[in-house]
């Protein structure tokens, strides 16, 4: 093996990517390095790539960026004794402290402390990544490495939808990205009853029908109180699942539930946006933030579910080998793919 890679760097504080040579990381004695096969490319990479407000006060320049992936143990550190080389891997890219009341409550996913790997620390967009053992999770033979490499992303879609039982609901998903998407494949999987998901792009609508059995509404167009009285549903719908971070998408919801509603959030406003509180107060609504996966009850759930007939592979629209990154970030960044994936060969 060299002792070099090829990996995608934030090599300067503007936009865009750049392909450059780096050394192969080394380990510590709890970590592993993993020969990276394929990765998806995030929202949080559009807006580091990009070179937004937020990604210009949040990641150090340079890093090698990307946080979504699988690929397969090549090397152990000297501590650890559960896993093996060649072992097929994708793993929690949030790094975790040991020392806040949370973690030491057993709430992984709580620590204040976070670390995200292409984010804070070096990446997954390179041909080797090292990473604490602890944070690897090793895929059964039914998952391929194109879907283990959106397992981040599919994590939030569970992680959201399962925050409230939604077994014979009417749930209510404001942005059909791909996180939208999956989220409405795995409300139906679990047994929802009706799933709407709304946009205002009708080329993400189009692909929510094309992955999972949803109600794509164009509420630029259409009229949401229209279609849930169509689908007889008489109080409003019991579940909403935020997953654009647009307010009017918030506002929606919020009008369109039932009393007593549960909400959970993930959509990520680009700054303050007013809420009406006693809109919420008078409804009875329970709001519930959500951040990343549970560490690792969302990667339990999500692998049990695929191995049993979950079925996402329709939102990858658009497979790149990784030296024609660029084309893949064309399409992202024109708002009409769901999910691209980049191929770094074996
Ligand atoms: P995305 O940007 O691809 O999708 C958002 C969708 O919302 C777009 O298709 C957009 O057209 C749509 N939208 C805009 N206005 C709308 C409106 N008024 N009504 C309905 N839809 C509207 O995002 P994604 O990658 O699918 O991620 C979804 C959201 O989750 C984003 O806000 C992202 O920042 C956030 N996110 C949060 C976490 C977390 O840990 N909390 C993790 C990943 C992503
Ligand atoms: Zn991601």
């Amino acid at each position: 093996m060299s002792n070099e890679m090829k990996a995608l760097v934030k090599a300067k504080p503007e936009p865009g990517l750049w392909m450059q040579t780096a050394p192969v990381p080394e380990i510590g004695p709890d970590d592993v390095l993993i020969r990276v096969h394929k990765t998806g490319i995030c929202g949080t990479d559009i807006h580091i790539w990009n070179w937004d407000e937020w990604a210009a006060k949040t990641v150090p320049v340079p890093l090698i960026t990307g946080h979504e992936f699988a690929g397969e143990i090549v090397e152990l550190g000297r501590d650890v004794d559960d896993l093996h080389i060649g072992q097929r891997c994708s793993g929690e890219g949030h790094l975790i402290g040991q020392h806040s009341r949370q973690v030491r409550a057993g709430k992984f996913h709580l620590d204040p402390e976070t670390r995200g790997i292409g984010v804070d620390e070096p990446g997954a967009f390179a041909e080797y990544l090292a990473l604490p053992a602890f944070n690897v999770v090793p895929l059964p033979d039914g998952i391929d490495d194109e879907i283990g490499a959106i397992l981040d992303p599919l994590g939030n879609a569970v992680h959201t939808a399962l925050s409230f039982d939604l077994v014979g609901e009417d749930v209510l998903i404001t942005g059909a990205g791909p996180i939208g998407i999956m989220a409405a494949a795995v409300a139906r999987h679990v047994g929802a009853r009706h799933v709407v998901i709304t946009d205002i792009n009708q080329d993400r609508l189009d692909l929510a029908a094309r992955v999972a059995d949803v109600v794509p509404v164009n509420v630029a167009k259409q009229d949401l109180k229209e279609i849930s009285t169509g689908l007889k549903m008489k109080e409003g719908f019991d579940i909403g699942l935020e997953m654009s971070g647009n307010q009017r998408a918030l506002d929606q919801m919020i009008e369109n539930l039932v009393m007593g509603g549960r909400i959970a959030l993930l959509g990520i406003p680009p700054g303050k946006s007013p809420v009406d509180w006693s809109r919420i107060v008078f409804k009875a609504i329970t709001i519930k933030g959500v951040y990343g996966r549970e560490i690792f009850e969302t990667w339990y759930k999500m692998i049990a579910m695929l191995e049993n007939g979950l079925d996402v592979r329709n939102v990858i629209t658009h497979r790149f080998p990784v030296d024609h990154y660029r084309d893949g970030f064309d399409v992202m960044l024109s708002g009409t793919s769901g999910k691209v994936v980049l191929d770094w060969g074996e």
